[in-house]
């Protein structure tokens, strides 16, 4: 458990991005949007890892990308306490943000595409320090050893090109390249998902254990709840956009609030035989584009009563700490008969 800084190294509040939807005709009026993440609010404390959890189309990766400016977010804050100094990485100029870039990363989820297969391992994972100007000659190379020497890889793999490695492997090059500039923030969107179930626990080892040596934040985005579990300090539950529920990782898996996350920790897989899968999660994810009227996740609801299709759930914080955004644990009464 990451004690609580006084001030947290990243703090989102209100961040939304939203994605216009035109007609085809000539003039392309606006007909809609596509709300992909939507008033999202958590803090991250320095070496702190919380995860980001929802099936795909979630707005999980959107969150993370708009975050780190990859994407332009619509409106919010992402205010990142560096040496003391705070900036809102949401509207900062890209002047400014770009020395900040050192200090935020992101760790890809699919190893064979992220990286590019005409550049040896040495390049890619120097290719930070040149950009950036940090390192060049004998002293780039030499940081690019000790570099793949902390991920497992051998220095004298500097001249291969990738797809001389296995899928953990380049996982693991990708993982150098993102930490080689001593990041502060790192995004891991899905870095494991690729990876064979073995070789997962072992990618998962390794960030831990880059996390303690270097004091590394991870927003860890994942659709997974069992990888999730044993790397996040705290979870995040996201359904259409918007945050439902977020809790300490043992809180969560030992007492759901949210119905979405109960029906997310029911389809987990259990190893033994014996338990009975309790499949509850049914329908299709809501469109973000077209959502219904009040909780997005009504339709999917087996608990879902009257204000749940007029009210959108606010997100509250309850008396145990965690917020949770439903109207069976806020101020509106549940009726005595569900639907
Ligand atoms: Fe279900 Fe209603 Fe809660 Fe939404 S607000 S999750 S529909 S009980």
């Amino acid at each position: 458990m990451v004690a609580q800084a006084t001030e947290p190294l990243l703090r989102v509040w209100g961040l939304c991005k939203h994605f216009p939807i035109h007609s085809n005709g000539f003039f392309k009026k606006q007909i809609g949007v596509v709300k992909a993440a939507d008033d999202i609010c958590f803090d991250l404390q320095p070496g702190e890892t919380l995860g980001l959890v929802g099936e795909s189309g979630s707005g999980k990766t959107t969150t993370g990308r708009a975050i780190l400016r990859a994407i332009e977010p619509t409106r919010g804050e992402a205010l990142f306490t560096l040496d003391g100094k705070t900036v809102d990485l949401a509207t900062l100029p890209a002047d400014e943000l770009r020395p900040l870039r050192t200090r935020m990363q992101m760790i890809f989820q699919d190893p064979f595409s992220s990286l590019n297969p005409r550049m040896t391992v040495g390049d890619i994972v120097g290719e930070p320090l040149v950009i950036h100007r940090l390192a060049k000659g004998q002293e780039l190379k030499d940081r690019v050893a000790a570099m793949l020497k902390k991920v497992g890889l051998k220095p004298e793999h500097q001249p291969r090109y990738p797809h001389a490695f296995s899928g953990g492997q380049r996982q693991r090059i990708g993982i150098a390249r993102a930490l080689i500039m001593h990041p502060a923030f790192v995004v891991a969107d899905e870095a494991v998902s690729a990876l064979d179930v073995s070789v997962q626990a072992q990618v998962i080892n390794l960030l831990q254990d880059l996390q303690g040596e270097m004091g590394l934040a991870y927003l860890f985005i994942a659709h997974d709840l069992s990888v999730v579990k044993h790397i996040c300090d705290r979870i995040a539950v996201m359904y259409a956009g918007k945050i439902v529920e977020l809790a300490p990782t043992a809180q969560l898996f030992a007492e759901p609030k949210h119905p979405y996350t109960r029906a997310l920790l029911a389809s987990v897989p259990n190893p033994d035989p014996d338990v009975r899968m309790n499949y509850s999660l049914q329908g299709e994810v809501a469109d973000p584009g077209n959502l219904p009227p009040g909780c997005a996740f009504h339709p999917r609801c087996a608990e879902c009563f009257a204000p749940c299709k007029e009210k959108v759930p606010p997100l509250e914080t309850l008396a145990d700490g965690r917020t949770v955004a439903c109207h069976l644990h806020g101020g509106t009464q549940r009726p005595v008969t569900p639907r």
